[in-house]
Parts: structure tokens; sequence; C-alpha cells
């Protein structure tokens, strides 16, 4: 056909389709229901819904909104509809498509050059070398492996995202990687956690931040991330946590989570995989140090984690080595500046983690639908919560204050259905973070509430150099350690006590941390412009959330390790150090990722970068 549907064939996009919630099947169904299509017929102007076909639409993200602007709360859809499945209708609804137009924020046409390119960044990274036809080398330009050169040899130091993807890449494209790993496969780490958490034993080595999968291991599992859903790299990252039995929702829940127990499966499958591509992974094998030639890194020192740095040492050379190490490898960051490796101090976020009853935050986030959620129906997400609060110049008064203006203090890693737990890597220094399971099904809600500080903040530390904000963080854990009276026993405030600076001395509400909690004074555990930028945007947020503030809501101390204090200078091209040839610093601990989903895209691209420079595949990425 001239000018008309046939020219457009292809996929359309619709967004912003809304399905009131009593109308829709809920939050497991990814289908197209008949409330749905009425969205899709209203949004399409065509007039009968019954009359489209179902066929010709697929749900690619589905998500629950209960901002309390709308009238009631919603599910959000975006859908994908194949043109040339409407083309099998009926000849007189012809007219009408003919007349399809992409309007305003709601249709956004898409040809079949760009779906073809989307389906292929997000095909197959798990796919074998051999799979010509949709391996990872064709999404990297058609590259060829050359069968008769000597494999590089590459080491990957840390399992986490990061490492892991780029372990994969790297393995996929025919390297001889090498995957060193300081903590324990997740069986193994599984029960030092649980001795952690039954008998107050912390394993420096095994812990919630060491050991395979790295930190986010016994998380939540969120896998919502800042650097966009849809881009190629998050949706291949998304197909390939399926590809390893991630639930296939994950691709279209708008705030897709995991959950621990299906983290733990999932990473040993990708262990598998990664082991049957030929990679050497050796857990409990700590990198404690670089053997450095020339300015060029040449291989690593490795121990075995349970001894002493230097006790039985082994050296092994590699042609590159990954460093893919995490925010917590806080010695591996001492040694790299041993070898003067560009290291400049960032911004992150320290604070507290505030636990509410998670049936409070269903009533004061969904009001009457919140009775649902209680009945445990499963059709409704359990609530969760967001918040950025900026606190301007002048509102918080103190010497620092004045030279720093501007202060967000926002919500971070929110678990709804969780449980508060120890992040800590040493027994001195105390630290916590959020986890939960799939089903979020706990009776708790728990959220950082944390407060950005930046280098002139760190000033009292400037001794240690490129390190002062992790002895700033040092310094706040030691003193929680300290509050909290010792044995992982975690200092913590009722949040109406800690806005009006007194000790809790009534009871304490109850907490899911299983080690045990002290009524403390955390107002006086920050230095004044943190504790006073908490207990304003505290104030703040009760007034969008009436009932935050409450004798139920208990503060625990301390959230400290919300992303890298410090970022390893890399070339933007080749990820390579910009002071030390042959090194790749990665992922979070590096400090270009913050989550579980941009490290494993980072480590992903680093893979893709590194292979280009060891002419693994010809070609531009
Ligand atoms: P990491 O995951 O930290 O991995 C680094 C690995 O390197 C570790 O396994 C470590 O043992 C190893 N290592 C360190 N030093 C050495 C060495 N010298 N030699 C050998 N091995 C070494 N993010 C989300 O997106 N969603 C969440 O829900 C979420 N929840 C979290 C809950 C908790 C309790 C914690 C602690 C973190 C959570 N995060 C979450 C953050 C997320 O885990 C990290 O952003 C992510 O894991 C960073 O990945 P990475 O690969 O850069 O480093």
């Amino acid at each position: 056909e001239e000018g008309g549907v046939a020219r457009e064939a292809g996929f359309w996009r619709l967004s912003k389709l809304a399905v009131p919630a009593s109308d829709d099947p809920g939050k497991d169904f990814l289908g197209v229901s008949p409330p749905l299509l009425q969205a899709i017929a209203k949004a399409l102007k065509f007039p009968v819904a019954s009359m489209l076909p179902e066929e010709a639409f697929s749900v690619i993200r589905k998500s629950f909104d209960a901002r309390k602007i709308l009238k009631e709360p919603q599910f959000v859809y975006t859908v994908d509809v194949d043109a040339k499945k409407l083309l099998d209708m009926e000849p007189r609804t012809w007219d009408f498509i003919a007349r399809l137009e992409p309007r305003l924020g709601i249709v956004e046409y898409m040809s079949d050059e760009r779906v073809a390119a989307d389906l292929i960044s997000m095909l197959n990274v798990h796919n074998k070398v051999s799979d010509d036809e949709h391996g990872i080398r064709d999404t990297v330009n058609n590259g060829s492996i050359s069968p008769t050169r000597m494999k590089p040899r590459v080491a990957i130091v840390g399992s986490g995202p990061s490492g892991l993807f780029a372990a994969l890449v790297l393995a996929e494209l025919g390297a001889e990687v090498t995957l060193l790993e300081r903590g324990q496969p997740v069986e193994q780490r599984g029960r030092d956690i649980g001795a952690l958490a039954v008998r107050r034993i912390l394993q420096s080595e095994s812990n919630f931040c060491f050991g395979e999968g790295g930190a986010g291991t016994w998380s939540d599992g969120k896998l919502v991330t800042r650097i966009g859903k849809n881009t190629d790299g998050v949706q291949a990252v998304m197909k390939t946590f399926v590809h390893f039995g991630g639930p296939p929702n994950i691709l279209i829940d708008g705030r897709p989570h995991l959950g621990t127990d299906k983290l733990v499966p999932l990473l040993r499958n990708f262990r598998h995989h990664l082991r049957e591509l030929g990679v050497a992974i050796r857990f409990n094998t700590r990198v404690d140090d670089l053997i450095v030639e020339g300015g060029q890194v040449k291989g690593v020192v490795v121990s075995d984690s349970n001894l002493q740095p230097g006790s039985v040492d082994q050296k092994l050379s590699f042609d590159a080595v990954v460093l893919a190490v995490g925010h917590s490898a806080r010695d591996t960051y001492s040694m790299l500046l041993r070898h003067n490796v560009d290291i400049t101090p960032k911004n992150f976020s320290v604070g507290l983690r505030i636990e509410h009853p998670q049936e409070l935050i269903n009533n004061i986030q969904y009001s009457e639908l919140a009775a649902e959620v209680h009945k445990g129906r499963g059709r409704i997400p359990v609530a969760d919560y967001k918040i950025v609060k900026s606190i301007g110049e002048g509102d918080v008064k103190n010497d620092i204050e004045q030279v720093d203006q501007n202060r967000s203090c926002y919500s971070f890693c929110m678990c709804p259905g969780g449980q508060v737990v120890l992040t800590s890597t040493n027994p001195s220094e105390l630290c916590v973070n959020g986890m939960s399971f799939s089903r979020r099904a706990s009776k708790w809600a728990n959220s950082a509430l944390v407060v950005t500080v930046s280098s002139h903040d760190f000033e009292p530390f400037q001794s240690h150099g490129s390190l002062a904000g992790v002895e700033f963080q040092r310094e706040y854990e030691r003193r929680a350690a300290m509050m909290g009276g010792g044995n992982f026993v975690v200092p913590a405030q009722c949040v109406t006590d800690f806005i009006s600076n007194k000790l809790s001395v009534t009871t304490l509400p109850p907490s899911s941390y299983r080690l045990g909690v002290r009524p403390s004074k955390l107002h006086e555990l920050f230095p004044p412009y943190i504790t006073e930028a908490l207990q304003q945007s505290i104030t703040m947020i009760d007034k969008e959330m009436p009932g935050f503030i409450s004798s139920e809501a208990l503060l625990h101390g301390v959230e400290t390790r919300t992303s890298s204090p410090l970022q390893i200078s890399r070339h933007r091209e080749t990820y390579e150090s910009t002071s030390l040839q042959g090194l790749y610093p990665i992922g979070e601990g590096a400090g270009y990722a913050g989550g579980i989903v941009s490290a494993a895209v980072d480590g992903m691209y680093c893979g893709f970068a590194l292979a280009k420079q060891l002419s693994l595949f010809a070609g531009d990425i």
C-alpha cells in the first residue's frame, strides 16, 4: 500500500495506559486483560475494544501507581502493538489503523530496525561463542575470534554483579578468565550469614558484603536503576538474569526485584555457566597486591582469605586485571594507593535506617486499598516509598553547612516486607542495610534515610588523603558500634525522640534486626549538619506521608555504605586506569555504579572494551 498502514507496519509503543487497581487482575498478571484492552482502545480512539485482537498487543512494562494525586490507585502499562497483526483485522477497521499517528507522549512509532536492534542487544549475552547467529559477538559488530592465537589471560577480582558480567563477556569472547573472590560460594556464605544471625559470629571474609554475588546477594534484589531501564545494556543484563533463573516478570515489572531466595539459585546457575565456559573460579582467595612492572600490571598476589596477608602468598600472572571489588574492600583501596593509583574522594551519603510496621506504610500509601494487601491476596504489591528532600541554604545552621549550602536527604534502598541486616565487615565497625525475600512478606518496611556528604565534610580526615571519605565512614561506624555496646547490637531510637533530641526511655518498638537494638542518643552520633538535615527532612516527609513520624517507627544506626566514597580514575573508552596500565577498575567500588544493575552493566561494557583491546574481536563496539 501507498502511504498507509503497510508502509508503517512495524511496532507501535503505547505508554501510560492506566487501569484502575480495582479492575485489574493484579500485579502478577502480565497478559492483556479486558480492562487493559479497553485502555488501549481508548488511547487509539478505537470504538469497540472487544474487536481488537489481543494477540497484537504485548505488555512490556507494568507498574503500580498509588500516588495521592490520583482518584484511585492504578496499574500503568506500556504495551507494544504489532501492527502486522492488526492488519489481519476486518478490512473495515483498516481505515482506522491508517489514521494511527503518534499521539503526544502516548504512541511512539518504532521501526522494525529499532525493534531488531533492541532484540539483538537483549539476545543471548549468555550464548556460547560457537553460536554465530545470536552470540554476543554479533552484538559487537560481527567480530571474529582468531582460533590460533593464544588466549589472553584476564583476572577478575570480585564476583559481584560487575565482576560476574565482565567475566561472562570476556569468557564468551574467548579470554582465559580467572575469577578471584575473597568470600565463599553462596552455599557456604548462607551458612556463614546464618551463624552471624544466630551465634553472632562475623566472618570477616564471608558476610553481607563479601562472597559470591557480591554485596547485593542477601538483599532486596531491587533491579531498578537510574541509568534507563530500556537501554540496551540494562535489557541485556535483565535478560541474562532471566536466563539464569530469574522470573520473567522482571522484564516487565516497572519496579522489578528478585529477593534473596531468587538471587541465590540464579548465582549458582551463573557460576555453572561460567565454569562450562572454562572460567577458573577461586573462592576464599583474596587479592592482596598487584604485580607491577614498568608501569604495567603483570599479575596479582593472592592469599587464602582465612590467613593473614603475606602468610601464604601466591603470585599469578595475567595480561589484564579487572578490579570489581565493591565499596567495602578498604584494604584493597589502601593497596592501590601504595601503587600510586589515581583515586579521588567522591560524594556519597550517610544516615540512619528507619523501620515501620509494613501495615502502617500500606495504610499511609494506599488508604482503603491497604485492607486488600493486609489480607495477603497478593494482587497489589506491598507499599513502598521513595522520597527526596532538599535542605536549602540557611535551613540548617552550623559552620559546615554555611559552606555547603544545599544538601539532599533521601530514602535509599527501601525494603518493603524486609528486614534490617548487619553489613559490617569488621566487628569494631557497625553499619546496617536492608534485605527481603521475593514475597516481601515480613511485617516490616525499612529504608535508609541519608544525607549527602562531600569532600569538605571529610576535612577532619584529610591526613588519609584520597581515603578521607573511607575514614569518615569508618569514624561513624565505630561510634555506632560503641553506642550499641558491642556484640553487633545496633543503637536505635524512636523517630519521635530523635526529632526532639532525647533518649528513648520507654521500651523501643519491635525491630526486625536479629542481633538486638539498644536505646541510644542517635541524635548525637553524627555531626549536627547531618542530624539536623535528617530531622528536618523527616518532618517534611511526615507532611507528605502523615503517620511517618510514629511511635512505632524506629531508627537504626548507621547507614554509611550507600555508595563508594571514592572514584578510581579510568579512561572513558577503554575502562583502563589512568595511572596504571593493565588495571580495569569497575563497578560500585571504583565509583562507576550504584546498585546491582548499573554495576552489572558497567562490568558488561568493560568486558567488551577489554575484549577489543585484547583483539578478541575486530571492529567497534
Ligand atoms: P560488590 O557486589 O560489592 O562485589 C564485590 C566483590 O568483590 C565481593 O564479592 C567481595 O567479596 C569481592 N572482593 C573485594 N575485595 C576483594 C579482594 N581484594 N580480592 C578478592 N575479592 C574481593 N543494590 C540494588 O541495586 N538493589 C538492592 O536491593 C540492593 N540491596 C542491597 C542490600 C544490601 C544488604 C547491600 C549490602 C547492598 C545492596 N545493594 C543493592 C547494593 C548492591 O549490592 C551493590 O551496588 C552491588 O552489589 C555492587 O556490585 P559490584 O560488583 O560493584 O560490587
